[in-house]
């Protein structure tokens, strides 16, 4: 739990020495409490204060890395219980379960159809994490080979699931250097497995019945040395997992309970697609951060990924594309321009509009802070002289043979301005994108 100013300057020598370059060890106290400094500028911070403002310095709860490099899932962080406090930072990491029991022809036909699992929404690419494998079959060999199929054919990241040591092991000689997330299938997570991670440095998942249990577990695995964990909740209802994680989260958060202190993973129990997609919906919302799933088709995993990205999208700072002129269509100097915001959700809705009309146009989205159309408006944000900024800086003078501009229906108030400004001859499209398509099909 973060400390306050006072908490901070109890624990300073408070002899106002000016030695970090601060008048009085209050204010180096308030400056710290807001992170602006570092502790390391006061010389006279005794060992045991030190330890103390180290350990409330840790965010309260741990970040787990799975995977490496680029692609890696990272997954825990987390300073807020909701999101318009701030923001949530790193996004809950969504996979599918694997066994090795399964056919191989059907074990392929799985993995073929995960590597499908991707869409774009406002400019950004979705797609899951991970695949859990779990050792069902109590074969070594038959895990390690469904281990080999995954990573060969999948770029994803990895959940190795077996009571057995000895299919963990056999398996790791695979996968090691995917630095996979390890578990058992035991309600209770035996030491060896986290004798295991820490032998490999890898995450290890701590299950428990209870959150007494996984606290006991955690802090047991953290005396033998394993830094990373995730939290699982074996049994229960789907409501009792959520007020659990709930309830964790709440403590390690506000209370820093570090032995909570660590993102959660969840197993969806419903057979019937759209209740897993309802129950991993849920699990997204409150508060799991790896959400492990039976099924991979389209129809419910993108909807998932889609609820994943409003969630952990900046609710303070609008999803946006980059201000520039786009092209859509094979354009030349006849092409009409539009013009809106550079609001991803308004840019992306024009260009559809626009793609569908069948007519190759230019859209300029103009720097508006990420703002839709009425409200950048308001703001003052989208006038006529951003506009005619804009059109400046985007360099379509040179692109196209004529001047006529489209602007959106909802600033038809700016015309007059905006053609004194510009010199270009406005044109007052419609107020929804809907109706662009039959304005640009009278386009000569
Ligand atoms: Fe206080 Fe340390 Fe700054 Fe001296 S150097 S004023 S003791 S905080």
């Amino acid at each position: 739990m973060a400390l306050s100013g006072l908490d901070i300057y109890k624990l300073l020598a408070k002899t106002n020495c000016k030695a970090c370059g601060f008048p009085t060890c209050l204010a180096f106290a308030m400056q710290l409490a807001q992170k602006k400094i570092s502790l390391d500028r006061c010389p006279y911070v005794s060992d045991e204060a030190r330890a103390i403002l180290e350990s409330a310095a840790q965010p309260p709860m741990k970040l787990v890395t799975i995977g490496t490099g680029d692609g890696a899932l990272k997954v825990g962080n987390e300073t807020v219980m909701f999101r318009h406090e701030q923001k949530f930072v790193n996004p809950a990491g969504i996979g599918f379960l694997l066994e090795d029991a399964l056919p191989p022809r059907t074990i392929d036909e799985a993995l073929a159809k995960i590597a499908t699992l991707e869409c774009e929404r406002v400019g950004q690419r979705l797609r899951p994490d991970l695949i859990a494998l779990r050792n069902a079959s109590d074969d070594a060999g038959k895990f390690s080979a469904l281990a080999r199929a995954a990573a060969g054919r999948s770029a994803l990241n990895l959940l190795l699931i077996s009571d057995s040591i000895a299919a963990l092991k056999s398996a790791l000689e695979t996968v090691r250097a995917r630095r996979p997330l390890i578990m058992s299938c035991a309600a209770r997570t035996p030491v060896a497995h986290f004798s295991l991670a820490k032998e490999e440095g890898l995450p290890v998942v701590v299950s428990g019945t209870s959150l007494e249990e996984v606290a006991s577990l955690a802090s047991q695995a953290k005396a033998l040395g394993v830094d990373e964990m995730v939290i699982a909740l074996a049994g229960g209802s789907i409501v009792s997992r959520i007020q659990d994680f709930t309830l964790a989260k709440r403590s390690a958060l506000k209370r820093n309970l570090r032995a909570l202190g660590y993102p959660f993973i969840a197993f969806t129990d419903s057979a019937d697609p759209l209740l897993e997609l309802e129950e991993a919906v849920s699990y997204v919302a409150r508060y799991a951060n790896i959400i492990i799933m039976k099924n991979y088709e389209r129809d419910v995993v993108l909807p998932l990924l889609v609820v994943r990205q409003d969630i952990y999208a900046d609710p303070q700072k609008p999803v946006q594309v980059e201000p520039r002129v786009y092209e859509i269509g094979k354009v030349d100097e006849r092409s009409p321009v539009l013009v809106t915001t550079n609001f991803s959700i308004t840019y992306f809705t024009v260009a559809g509009e626009v793609e569908s009309s069948k007519v190759p146009s230019y859209i300029i989205s103009c720097d508006a802070e990420g703002m839709s159309v009425l409200t950048a408006w308001a703001a003052e944000k989208f006038t006529a002289e951003t506009i005619t900024a804009s059109l400046g800086k985007s360099g379509i003078a040179d692109r196209v043979a004529h001047r006529r501009l489209i602007i959106p229906g909802y600033v038809a108030v700016l015309s007059g301005k905006l053609e004194e400004l510009s010199g270009w001859q406005v044109s007052v499209g419609p107020r929804e994108a809907s109706g662009i398509p039959s304005l640009l099909k009278g386009w000569k």
